[in-house]
């Protein structure tokens, strides 16, 4: 099975995806986390990455399709995107991955929340590219680049809704709901 979770940055993907993965045995793969690892690594790739992530810029296609490409090879079991795709060439790139290895995506869960609790929470969460002008610069970017995949996967019959405001636990209970709890056994990887 292939997850995606979709949504604006801060609006909790990466906590629900952290609980979801436990509860069904799935593997979190955050593209952000990949490239903040590859950052403090100090690889080539990480310094190509850096300086589109301090801006709140989109990383390149290339390189994030190349991470999924390793990251897909290695993990023949259920896998959870998290901050993945981030443009309709990822989605589309994800789609040909994942036929070329006999799989598919199962669901796209989308988590909706205001912009002001967005805001808030990215600001309370402090990371480096959190500061409020590169916050705001980045739900900008995914409104005209992320967004789109809204209606992209809506189209194919994949989009889950789910309400991302109140407490993490009940917001999980939302997401396990919308994922279904036979999920797990139901779809194929
Ligand atoms: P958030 O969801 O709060 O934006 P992430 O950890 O998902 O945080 O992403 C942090 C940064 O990493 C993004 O602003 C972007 O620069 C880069 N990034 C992560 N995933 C992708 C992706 N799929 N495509 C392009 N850039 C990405």
């Amino acid at each position: 099975m292939i997850l995606v979770f979709l949504g604006p940055p801060g609006v909790g993907k990466g906590t629900q995806a952290a609980l979801l993965c436990r509860a069904q045995g799935l593997r979190h793969v955050s593209t952000g986390d990949l490239l903040r690892e590859a950052v403090k690594s100090g690889s080539e790739l990480g310094c190509k990455a850096k300086e589109f992530m301090d801006r709140g810029d989109l990383v390149p296609d290339e390189v994030i399709l190349g991470l999924v490409r390793e990251v897909m090879d290695g993990h023949p079991g259920g896998i959870l995107f998290d901050g993945f795709p981030r443009t309709t060439r990822q989605a589309d790139a994800l789609g040909e991955l994942a036929a070329e290895r006999g799989r598919s995506v199962g669901a796209v869960i989308r988590l909706v929340a205001d912009e002001d609790e967005i805001v808030r929470r990215m600001l309370a969460r402090g990371r480096a590219d959190d500061s409020e002008e590169t916050a705001r610069h980045r739900l900008q970017v995914y409104l005209q680049n992320t967004a789109p995949l809204v209606e992209y996967y809506g189209k194919r019959g994949l989009l889950r809704e789910v309400d991302g405001m109140g407490a993490i636990e009940d917001i999980h209970a939302r997401v396990k709901a919308a994922v279904g709890t036979d999920g797990a056994k139901a779809w194929p990887s």
